[in-house]
């Protein structure tokens, strides 16, 4: 989430306890809140859950001399996420390895969770917190879940969740100045994950001021991803041709009062009575538009479907809705599905869209791994490299 080249819109993480669940329960955690490694046969290993993020608002609000854009953003985590498993390399290795099942990355030798690995290891050096053979190779196991280039800041949150369970393996710590520049050089969504549930973000995505949870039962989203993966880089350069929101002032407006009133603890009521300003206040909106034919109609098309605004998170093209309970939400999710078998929503893409229902995540209320079987779309396995 920021400016031109390898910018992004959030990030989710699990990179240190916060948000982060470990799927093993033989997994400690030390006073750092890192979790410790698990012994599992013979083998130490770690799980981490790296959760997706949804933007409630984004407003750019300047351009920066270092080409990304300035930003004000209110994070949130949500409880769909990727596992990460990772754990000690196999006698012989020469190279740390990561495994993918489920959706696709595309990417997969530039992977972000190898980047985060090989970088907290230099962090590591760096920091003179030990040599480099007290940061031993790895093996990843990543099961994918986010859809990729959606906006639900997926690869961030991954990287987060690499970092924590890399330095928790290794059994060192990081000081929060390094943390933060570690999170901060792998991508401006990065620092999010390595915060609380909700945030408002600024600057490029470094600048992250944990806000209160919102207060009562957290809201449920629903979640329609077509699949048209939208490069972020590629939609702030649309947004810096010109394509901007009729109102330039809306978004920035809306988020600096949602700041306001979360800063001293909203109500997911309140939350919810806002849906249709939340829905105008993404200024990529009108770019990701631009980028994606069948975007705005399939919008429209949505939004009759689930009689309710529909917001766009990031750089898209992940629209979303907010709804009181989760059963709601999986009552929309079963429209839309039906709607997509009746055509009452035009197919835009190279297949049906991934529709989710899901919730906001907290600290009182941290990301649960979701069945499989609630998420929609094409999930097979997929072995990846390293
Ligand atoms: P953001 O909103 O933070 O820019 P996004 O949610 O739109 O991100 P991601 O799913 O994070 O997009 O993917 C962005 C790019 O990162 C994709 O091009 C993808 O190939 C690459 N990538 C590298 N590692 C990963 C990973 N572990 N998971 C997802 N994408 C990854």
């Amino acid at each position: 989430m920021s400016g031109n080249s390898g910018e992004s819109t959030g990030g989710a993480g699990g990179g240190d306890g916060g948000g982060g669940v470990s799927g093993d329960r033989r997994s400690g955690r030390d006073g750092s809140g890192l979790g410790r490694p698990a012994a599992s046969g013979a083998k130490l290993h770690i799980v981490r859950f790296a959760p997706a993020k949804l933007n409630l608002t984004l407003a750019v609000v300047g351009n920066r001399n270092d080409g990304y854009h300035a930003l004000h953003s209110i994070f949130v985590r949500l409880s769909l996420g990727d596992a990460l498993t990772v754990s000690t390399a196999s006698i012989g290795a020469s190279r740390d390895s990561l495994r993918v099942t489920g959706l696709t990355i595309p990417t997969v030798g530039d992977n972000l969770v190898l980047k985060a690995i090989a970088a907290a290891r230099s962090a590591v050096v760096a920091a003179g917190t030990g040599l480099p053979e007290l940061a031993p190779l790895l093996s990843a196991r990543l099961s994918k879940r986010i859809p990729v280039a959606a906006g639900l800041g997926g690869g961030s949150s991954d990287a987060a969740a690499a970092i924590g369970a890399a330095l928790a393996m290794w059994r060192v710590n990081l000081d929060a100045a390094a943390l933060a520049g570690l999170a901060a050089s792998l991508g401006s969504d990065v620092p999010f994950f390595l915060a609380p549930s909700v945030a408002l973000i600024t600057g490029r995505g470094e600048f992250v001021e944990p806000l209160p949870d919102i207060a009562g039962e957290p809201p449920a989203v629903l979640l329609v991803t077509p699949q048209l993966p939208l490069a972020t880089a590629a939609v702030f350069k649309a947004y810096a041709q010109g394509s901007h929101q009729a109102d330039e002032e809306l978004a920035l407006t809306v988020s600096e009062r949602l700041a306001v009133e979360m800063r001293s603890g909203i109500s997911s009521a309140s939350l919810l009575a806002q849906a249709a300003d939340l829905a105008a206040a993404n200024d990529l909106r009108r770019a990701a538009f631009a980028l994606a034919p069948g975007l705005r109609g399939f919008v429209t098309a949505l939004e009759k479907v689930v009689e309710r605004p529909v917001c766009q998170s990031g750089s898209g093209p992940t629209l979303w809705a907010l709804y009181k309970t989760l059963a709601e939400a999986r009552k929309a999710a079963r429209f839309v599905r039906l709607a997509v078998v009746d055509g009452k929503l035009p197919l835009i893409g190279v297949g049906e869209p991934f529709i989710a229902a899901t919730t906001i995540a907290g600290r009182l209320n941290p990301p649960v791994p979701q069945a499989m079987d609630e998420l929609a779309g094409a999930i097979g396995p997929r072995a990846v490299h390293n």
